[in-house]
């Protein structure tokens, strides 16, 4: 049979096989031997040994699509952020980190903001405004008033999304809409979410229907920006791109610059100042972070 590893717990792995549950599986000898280690989100292939016990064999690991690394999950599609648009206010610039990240991955990124019914009209269409122009989906939702919550089904379905945010924006409150409490209750283990109670969270994928899991990303971490040239920022930005090829210098990073193209949209109200400035921000820091490493 073929499933999904949802977890992995002291060399047992929790594999979900459709219309069957899941299943306590190891990871046969021939794996020890190989260099390709199991990760949640893997399909394999499993084997039943017992199903009254719901044990099983793991045989084998099916190729993977994508990987990623801390935490490690195997598979995913996208990833889908979530603030809160109010209470507390969003940090758009760890926002622009995120969506930044998820792109040197190549990974697709919907924008999720939650709380609508705490944040005024302006505020919203601020955030409608700023993000219009990036290139990701964006959600507005209220995971409380279960507003917009169907919209989200529907990207999530077929795909496996890794879902991040930072604390107190109601990520564990969406994640317990979408997973149905059947779900949760699946074989031997609960898959409740308990909001960090815990001292140690187990990197765990949620299955919300037929093909669609999510991933609850424990944490977020500083999302320094890493293995980028400061002249490579730019190409993360899809906003600018229209007006670069005008910018009098080829090779212009859109800073200080005669004759930008970019900034001129900037003034003319074609591309978002804020998001600019996010640029502008993040530019430095590569700035710093290279003379650091020269001097
Ligand atoms: P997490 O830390 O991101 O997992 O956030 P929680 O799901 O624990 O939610 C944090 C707080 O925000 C809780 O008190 C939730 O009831 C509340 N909350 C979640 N969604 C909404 C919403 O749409 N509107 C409002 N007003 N509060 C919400
Ligand atoms: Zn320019």
């Amino acid at each position: 049979m073929t499933g999904r590893i949802i977890k992995g717990i002291a060399g047992f792995y929790y594999v979900y096989v459709e219309g069957c549950g899941v299943y306590e599986c190891k990871a046969k000898g021939v794996f020890r031997n190989r260099k390709v280690k199991p990760l949640v989100g893997d399909r394999v292939e499993i084997q039943v040994i017992d199903e009254a016990e719901h044990k099983g064999n793991m045989e084998e690991i099916l190729p993977r699509t994508s990987e990623l690394i801390r935490p490690a999950v195997a598979n995913v599609d996208q990833a889908m952020v979530i603030f809160a648009a109010a209470k507390p206010k969003p940090n758009l610039s760890l926002l622009d980190r995120f969506l930044i990240s998820m792109e040197q991955k190549e990974i697709p990124s919907i924008i999720c903001f939650n709380k609508i019914d705490e944040a005024s009209e302006e505020e919203l269409q601020r955030l409608k405004e700023i993000y219009g122009g990036c290139g990701s989906r964006l959600l507005f939702i209220s995971a409380r008033y279960e507003k917009g919550v169907e919209g989200i089904r529907d990207l999530l379905r077929g795909k496996t999304t890794t879902v991040a945010g930072p604390s107190g924006v109601g990520k564990s409150t969406l994640i317990n809409l979408l997973v149905p409490d059947a779900e949760m209750e699946t074989g031997q283990i609960s898959q409740k979410i308990d909001r960090g109670k815990h001292t140690t969270r187990h990197s765990e994928l949620f299955r919300v229907e037929e093909d669609s899991y999510i991933f609850d990303t424990p944490g977020f971490s500083s999302l320094e920006l890493m293995g980028m040239e400061k002249e490579e920022l730019r190409y993360y930005f899809p906003e600018f791109t229209p007006y670069e090829g005008s910018c009098r210098f080829q090779g212009c990073v859109h800073g200080q610059e005669p004759g930008c193209a970019v900034k001129e949209a900037v003034e003319q109200g074609k591309i978002n100042r804020e998001r600019y400035e996010s640029y502008r921000l993040l530019f430095g820091e590569l700035q710093e972070k290279e003379k650091r490493r020269y001097n």
